[in-house]
């Protein structure tokens, strides 16, 4: 088949780069960057380390409003669709990038491929939840990535189409978890860093960009955060802007560190005490590595990492006196440096299979 596949964003170009050697052995593939996420530490350094081919196409929307950028990528992906005459259009995840790709496709009748298709979080006030349920109902083909996502497309009337093919993100993690797993590779960053004696967080939800959610999750992690336990935060810069204009400032054992490359953020969970985050790709990261994980979200679509982390895994939101408590049940004491060495030690991560399992049914 010929495919234009989009990408835009952090974790679509590292979905791209899980799926892009299984999707060329056996497909034509066109690859194009909207260029939604367009610096340096969110894109360009992810060419780069994940070896991902040049675009074909690099649309250049850059930032704005989702408005904004929606109504750009439109008539841009157009062009690219009408030049292209693909057989299918493939979109990952739940951007804008996805939602302005499925629609072009969809407006020219170009079917369309979604990856991470039946997410939900059920809160329509989250932009990524319009963005995955219009673009499923959109889509001709839905590549789901965990059972829940199958009975909430089933229970939304979406049947047809639909397969699980597992989660394309545990496949590059399988195949990068052997780089991370020696306690050097920690020591190699730099960063004064020891194994077990840190916690590593991110935040980059809209719902957390809101003064008030600001205010309590600094005050969350400044609570958490020690001399002999510093709080290593990889700032997104959408973050930094929102915590700038509102002029709150971190707490001392908050060390603040730009975005990373893919195998040093996977450095930096597998080896730390816990992972803070309300990210949808560290929590499931954090998951396959067998690191405790505190969810600053109220809900997760992600019920599967949930429930089948043992325990490891727990919802908080900003509830500072729950983290707390939360963080001491899961390592308790002094117990960080030990589990992290012992977790590192173990880690064997299977492929999930998903890359060959959606370019083998897209054929
Ligand atoms: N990530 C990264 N550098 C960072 C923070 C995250 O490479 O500084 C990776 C992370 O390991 C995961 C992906 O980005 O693979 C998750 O993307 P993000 O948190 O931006 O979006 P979400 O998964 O919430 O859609």
């Amino acid at each position: 088949m010929r495919i234009v596949s989009i990408v835009g964003t952090r974790p679509q170009l590292i979905k791209a780069a899980a799926l892009l050697p299984a999707l060329r052995r056996r497909h034509d593939e066109v690859f194009v960057d909207t260029g939604q996420h367009y610096d340096e530490t969110m894109a360009g350094v992810f060419f780069g380390e994940l070896g991902l081919p040049r675009p074909d196409h690099s649309l250049g929307i850059g930032g704005g409003s989702a408005a904004e950028q929606t109504g750009r990528m439109l008539p841009a992906i157009e062009a690219v669709l009408v030049a292209e005459r693909p057989d299918a259009v493939l979109v990952y995840g739940d951007t804008t990038s996805t939602l302005a790709g499925a629609l072009a496709a969809a407006q020219l009748g170009v079917p369309v491929a979604h990856i991470e298709a039946g997410l939900r979080s059920f809160d329509r006030s989250m932009p990524e939840e319009i963005n995955r349920v219009l673009t499923d109902h959109l889509a001709r083909w839905l590549f789901a990535p965990t059972r829940s996502a199958i009975t909430n497309l089933a229970t939304e009337g979406i049947v047809d189409g639909v397969a699980l093919v597992g989660d394309l993100m545990q496949d590059l993690a399988s195949r990068t978890s052997a780089e991370v797993r020696d306690p050097a590779s920690l020591a190699a960053l730099d960063l004064d860093l020891a194994p077990g004696r840190y916690l590593f967080v991110t935040v980059h939800r809209a719902e957390n960009r809101t003064p008030s959610a600001m205010v309590a999750w600094t005050a969350l992690l400044a609570s958490l955060a020690a001399p002999n336990r510093p709080v290593l935060l990889a700032l997104h810069p959408g973050t930094a802007a929102a915590l700038e204009t509102a002029g709150i400032r971190l707490a001392d054992d908050v060390r603040v560190i730009a975005p990373q490359g893919y195998r040093t953020t996977l450095t930096l969970q597998l080896h730390a005490a816990a992972v803070l985050t309300d990210s949808g790709g560290v929590q499931r990261e954090a998951a396959w590595l067998g690191v405790p994980c505190l969810l600053l979200r109220d809900r997760t679509e992600w019920v599967e990492a949930v429930e089948d982390s043992g325990g490891r895994m727990v919802i908080v939101g900003l509830d500072r006196a729950l983290a707390a408590a939360t963080l001491e049940r899961l390592v308790p004491g002094n117990a960080g440096p030990a589990m992290a060495a012992d977790r590192a030690a173990r880690l064997h991560l299977e492929p999930a299979g998903a890359g060959e399992a959606i370019a083998a049914a897209l054929e």
